[in-house]
């Protein structure tokens, strides 16, 4: 992670030197032995309160020295070295867990603090060991303190403080209930701390229940709202990214999007193209005089134009809250960027949904948002050109459908029956089409049908036939991750075999060799619905409409494979039931979708046992 000093960009408020803390000598030299040379905003701010043994509650984000924020204070004011364990510090990961426990190690090394780390996986004797060699905090995820808490082999009797580290953190993991098991079990006058890099509701009705008239202490947060966002990836290899951006806007169609653009010269090129083919948007960029920026704003929130496409720094200071997607056309190379990116959608307690492009150069890019900031987009695929051409067909279709709404005279309609009930009418009415109505459609179809599409179309191998071949290949493999919020130690198993794997797209492509690519495993079960690519279905729509009539994520749903004449839905193997439930007068086109129960996985990869149905 970053090595850079942290509030390196506020350091006004910030005290010169650690001497403003009057720290003991021990304390003092472990600090600079630490390399520290001033403390930072959330050191400096919650010392004061924590040495005098206030309940506190601090938010500050990722990054800010919240660790040497609570050890400080708490070895060189609160740890009496002749004593036990006097200390509790939570941490939602044994990784994290470890790391403080380090801190407190380096920074409490010469007045003879010793920490201890206790977390899951690891041998409960060892541990039992070390706390009776005379620990004095003991830092742990929540699972195994609790265990130790109930087998009594951590005797918080003589607890001074309890620090809940990465609150936000814990509880969206799910440590909620051992949270406040192991507080309901430490002595009613203890100290209790919480910090978290951002407050969610949840944390405040935490400190509500733990805490005791507790010290408010609100820096900036991680701009981050990961479960009010879904995020989606497409992946855009050699075709050309406008083009793929066109694709992504129709899939998705967003009500009201801010597309951003890594260059400033992007923003008008992209702008421009796209309103070519029909979007209704306009640009901003640093460019831009001030008038005409006013104008650009004023029309996006009086909502003249749907979309507005801008660079960062364009975009800086707009505040708009009901934007429904942002879309990066540039991947942001910073993780922080795409966070301040999308953190404009999902407001105001609406869902927000953020889509990126990526090719080959962003893979490290979406690696360390991933690290960074654990985010974990889901990767969709973009229409296929088989499925592209369906779809504009299906235009054309209906297009001549309303043009020829007239009356026919007799002579016109007599001929069109023969014409249908003649053996050779598909050749006869294809000759019809050939000859008046490609001309006449695709100029009604301009606008919507770009240039370049129909070229990649005419490119499509000639020998795709119209009608899938029968073995019903998945015309497109969105592939996905599941964003497998779990608590740590209990970690999904690894696939068993490549062999076994369902295919998708890896993310992360050779760079990360040591990452499995997180798969749907036995936890997954599948719906098939009675539509497919005949009907027009696409993944993207089918995702929206369960999403809309079941109730459930996106991110929760698994790559929709789209056959002929039906599509099979990945979803959460408990959720079978309650979706084929919600979906059964559904209808997507007027096909009603008939959900059943499908084969789990690929057909070939089903043990003939374990295949019940059909
Ligand atoms: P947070 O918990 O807020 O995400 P950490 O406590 O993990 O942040 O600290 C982030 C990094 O900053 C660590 O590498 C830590 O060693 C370093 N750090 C902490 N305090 C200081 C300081 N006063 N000066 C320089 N570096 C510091
Ligand atoms: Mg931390």
């Amino acid at each position: 992670m970053t090595t850079a000093p942290p509030n390196s960009t506020s350091p006004t408020t910030t005290p010169l030197s650690f001497d403003a803390l009057k720290l003991s000598l021990a304390v003092r030299r472990a600090v600079q032995d630490a390399g520290y040379t001033r403390p930072t905003d959330v050191q400096a701010a919650v010392f004061g309160p924590i040495s005098t043994g206030k309940d506190t509650i601090v938010q500050s984000k990722t990054g800010s020295g919240k660790t040497a924020a609570f050890a400080l204070p708490l070895i060189d004011r609160v740890v009496e070295p002749a004593r036990g364990v006097q200390v509790l510090v939570l941490c939602p990961t044994r990784e994290l867990a470890l790391q403080v426990s380090g801190e407190f190690a380096r920074l409490g090394r010469l007045k003879g603090v010793v920490p201890c780390a206790i977390y899951g996986g690891a041998s409960l004797e060892k541990q039992v060991d070390e706390i009776r060699a005379g620990a004095h905090v003991i830092v742990g995820t929540p699972g195994r303190v609790l265990d130790h808490l109930k087998r009594g082999t951590f005797d918080p009797s003589e607890l001074k403080t309890v620090c809940l580290d990465e609150a936000d953190e814990m509880l969206s993991m799910g440590f909620a209930e051992e949270l406040n098991a192991i507080l309901e079990r430490l002595p009613k006058t203890r100290q209790t701390l919480l910090f978290s890099a951002t407050m969610p509701e949840a944390i405040r009705r935490m400190a509500n229940r733990h805490q005791k008239d507790p010290e408010s202490i609100l820096l900036s947060a991680d701009q981050i709202s990961p479960d009010s966002i879904d995020h989606f990836l497409y992946f855009v290899g050699s075709q050309d990214r406008v083009t793929a951006l066109a694709r992504v806007l129709e899939l998705e169609s967003p009500d009201r999007a801010i597309i951003f653009c890594n260059t400033r010269d992007e923003t008008q090129s992209v702008a421009t193209a796209l309103q070519r083919r029909g979007f209704s948007l306009d640009y901003l960029s640093g460019e831009l005089e001030q008038s005409a920026r006013e104008r650009v704003l004023a029309a996006f929130r009086e909502h003249k134009i749907q979309h507005l496409v801008a660079t960062d720094v364009a975009a800086r200071g707009i505040d708009v809250t009901d934007v429904t997607h942002v879309v990066n056309f540039g991947f942001p190379s910073e993780a922080e960027t795409y966070v301040h990116r999308t953190g404009r959608t999902g407001r105001a307690g609406k869902r927000g949904v953020a889509v990126s492009l990526f090719g080959p150069a962003d893979v490290g890019s979406v690696y360390m948002l991933r690290l960074t900031y654990g985010i974990r987009p889901i990767e969709r695929a973009l229409p296929s050109a088989a499925e592209e051409r369906t779809r504009r067909e299906l235009e054309r279709l209906a297009a001549l459908r309303v043009e020829s709404n007239v009356t026919l005279d007799d002579d016109t309609a007599a001929l069109a029956r023969r014409i249908v009930a003649h053996d050779d009418a598909e050749r006869m009415v294809g000759y019809l089409v050939k000859k008046f109505l490609h001309q006449a459609t695709s100029d009604a179809l301009e606008k919507s049908a770009p240039k370049e599409e129909r070229v990649v179309a005419a490119k499509a191998p000639s020998s795709a036939p119209t009608e899938p071949p029968p073995s019903e290949e998945p015309a497109v493999e969105v592939a996905k991750t599941v964003a497998a919020e779990e608590p740590a130690p209990a970690r999904r198993p690894r696939s068993r075999s490549a062999q076994e794997k369902p295919r998708r797209i890896d993310v992360h492509g050779g760079a990360d060799p040591g990452l499995e690519p997180e798969t749907f495993e036995s936890d997954m079960g599948e719906v098939r619905v009675a539509v497919g690519r005949r009907d027009g279905a696409r993944g993207g729509d089918l995702a929206r409409l369960i999403r809309d009539k079941a109730g459930i994520a996106p991110k929760d749903i698994g790559s929709i494979k789209i056959y002929d004449r039906f599509a099979i839905v990945p979803v959460r193997a408990e959720s079978v039931d309650a979706v084929i439930a919600a979906l059964e007068d559904a209808t997507f086109n007027d096909q009603p979708l008939s959900p059943e129960r499908g084969k789990l996985n690929e057909p070939s990869l089903v043990p003939p046992a374990s295949s019940e149905e059909e």
